[in-house]
């Protein structure tokens, strides 16, 4: 049988985006955000989006914007030219095979293709990954500003904006008594509707963790995030926390999810699409943690709305959400590159009802923020 549909171009942009103000981690401070946006279009005429977004260049992990362009131009875009645009897994197991590593890459490139199969079908990504269970998805937002007062001030103004109820922290960075007082003044400060979470970002050791875990619990905190690196010690520190424990860093595919759940090293795993390696391994690291009674959390890389819509597709599937998601990047950056803004209102991003990924890219902004400066008329942009 010939195929009749095929894959025809694919395009890696990178885009550099001025973030609302400095974002504060244990590894990086950011002022901008940079992503790698794939355009995939096929021969029936349809196109696919897909993104690929770190956070802070190489400070997070191994993939870096420029990293991922240079792995799709040079090594994924020549495997899936002139293949059947229809049979996404089967591109993908090409993908797999020819290419190790490069999760980001390879999930940026996975939703592209899901985004022209689904709006191929004129459905929802989320029917391709399993079926939609809710319209709308709970959404934390991220407080690191690195200053305690200017913190406060953030959530209350969101709160009153009724746009975030759950708020994390970004801690790590300072001595774990200036962190402890840091998050215990932000909980005292705001209203019983807020729940305060943190993320350490691993910076700590085990036994500081313990003791530190102990008085955030005091303190008021409800969820602590990857406190320390590897799931040995992880898991030891679930055993003995009286408040939650989400898996983060650790968790890099559908394997490193397994071997954490049989471990049990912790009561809610953060799911990235990115990390896991594309949106049918996170899927896969969802049913595991299910499995497994652990519970899960949409997790972010800080994307645009391409990569937070495609996460929230897959995730408006899941049937316990209780810790909600963390999909706020597009919240972080002061530029709209949709033609639709995202609809974030009463602490919840509304998913789009059309197919496919169900947005659509303001081609102007893309040639404004693209960092090779190339417009449309392939002049270049100054400035
Ligand atoms: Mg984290």
């Amino acid at each position: 049988m010939s195929v009749e549909v095929r894959i025809v171009s694919i395009e890696a942009i990178i885009l550099d985006l001025p973030t609302i103000r400095p974002h504060t981690l244990s590894m990086v401070t950011m002022s901008r955000q940079s992503m790698t946006i794939v355009r995939v279009r096929c021969s029936d005429g349809i196109e696919g989006l897909g993104e690929g977004t770190t956070i802070g260049g190489l400070a997070y992990g191994p993939e870096s914007p420029e990293g991922m362009k240079l792995t799709i131009d040079e090594y994924i875009t020549p495997l899936l030219l002139g293949r059947d645009a229809t049979r996404v897994q089967a591109a993908m197991d090409r993908v797999r095979k020819a290419v190790k590593g490069n999760h980001f890459a390879k999930c940026a490139i996975e939703s592209a293709l899901l985004d022209c199969q689904a709006r191929r079908l004129g459905v929802p990504m989320s029917e391709l990954l399993g079926g939609r269970r809710r319209d709308s998805l709970p959404i934390a937002w991220t407080l690191a500003s690195g200053e305690t007062a200017k913190d406060i001030d953030e959530a209350q103004a969101l709160l009153d904006r009724r746009r975030h109820k759950d708020f994390k922290l970004k801690i790590g960075v300072k001595s774990i008594e200036e962190d402890i007082r840091h998050v215990a003044a932000i909980r005292k400060a705001l209203p019983d509707i807020a729940s305060i979470r943190v993320d350490v970002n691993m910076a700590w050791r085990e036994r500081e963790a313990r003791n530190a875990i102990a008085a955030l619990a005091d303190a008021g905190c409800v969820l602590v995030e990857q406190p320390v690196s590897g799931i040995t010690p992880l898991a030891r520190l679930t055993r003995t926390s009286s408040i939650a424990i989400m898996a983060d860093e650790v968790l890099v595919g559908p394997e490193s999810a397994l071997e954490a759940a049989m471990a049990h090293a912790a009561d809610v795993f953060s799911i990235k699409i990115e990390q896991a390696g594309g949106l049918f391994a996170a899927a896969k690291v969802i049913a595991i943690a299910e499995t497994a009674g652990i519970s899960v959390y949409g997790g972010t890389m800080l994307e645009g709305p391409i990569g937070t819509i495609a996460a929230a597709q897959l995730m408006a599937g899941v049937k316990d959400l209780q810790w909600g998601t963390e999909f706020f990047g597009p919240l972080l950056l002061t530029e709209e590159i949709l033609q639709e803004p995202l609809l974030f209102k009463d602490f919840e991003l509304t998913l789009p009802q059309g197919p496919g990924l169900g947005i659509a890219l303001n081609d102007d902004a893309v040639n404004r923020f693209r960092r090779d400066g190339k417009s449309a008329t392939g002049l270049r942009v100054v400035g």
